[in-house]
């Protein structure tokens, strides 16, 4: 299998590149547009066809590339059912399969950061967009996110996964690039509480500033815009 995790540094995100063997179909999640070259080169490299670009849901802190994407190489843009995005081609709804050649991805709808936020299950590993992060949790303060919601995603969904399952997050501050559903329920700060309450209180006084980019980058999402759009 060929599996890239690709890091963005202006806003620690992590896209990752995804495909059976060289020369196959290709699939990439959360891309952001500032990186559209490199991610071109891996598939040239690797001589693989990007057939589907997934966003695990409306990024406040990068413009995506989904559309540059879609733009350059006709690939198939895909949310969840709920994204307010306007140029998704394919939206999708809890349990639905996302194949390319000899790779499934299961959908996982996991609201709480943004109410349109998906995880995505593959065998082994689970990219969980910002809902789970290492060591943290996606903030909830903004996009229709919800405290309440996150919790149900994370108790009763993601953490229910295997205890092997690695987790593959959207974003990480501090250098590391996955962990396990095990690691976090035993050392994610975040996880360690009693109630549904205690989770919504610690959540709604984190006091976070709004992502620097923010205010552009959420309504070019909502927009899809390309490069020459920008
Ligand atoms: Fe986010």
């Amino acid at each position: 299998m060929i599996f890239k995790q690709l890091f963005d540094d202006s806003s620690s995100t992590y896209t990752y590149i995804i495909a059976s063997d060289k020369g196959r179909e290709a699939l990439i999640i959360d891309p952001v547009i500032e990186k559209t070259e490199e991610y071109l080169k891996v598939l040239k490299e690797l001589d693989l066809k990007l057939v589907k670009v997934i966003d695990t849901h409306i990024h406040a802190d990068h413009v995506t590339g989904i559309s540059e994407l879609s733009k350059r190489t006709k690939c198939t843009k895909i949310m969840g059912e709920h994204s307010k995005s306007e140029v998704i081609d394919l939206r999708i709804k809890e349990d639905d399969k996302i194949e390319i050649d000899k790779i499934q991805l299961k959908a996982i709808y996991t609201p709480g950061h943004t109410d349109c936020s998906y995880s995505f299950l593959m065998n082994d590993r689970v990219f969980t967009g910002d809902t789970l992060l290492i060591n943290g949790t996606g903030r909830t303060d903004f996009q229709n996110g919800s405290a309440k919601t996150q919790y149900n995603s994370l108790f009763n969904k993601l953490l229910k996964l295997p205890e092997k399952t690695i987790v593959y997050p959207a974003h990480d501050y501090n250098g590391k690039k996955f962990s396990t559903i095990k690691d976090e329920k035993n050392n994610n700060p975040r996880l360690q509480v009693g109630s549904v309450d205690e989770y919504i209180e610690i959540m709604n006084n984190l006091n976070l500033d709004n992502p620097k980019m923010m205010d552009v980058a959420v309504p070019a999402n909502l927009k899809g815009l390309t490069l020459d759009q920008l």
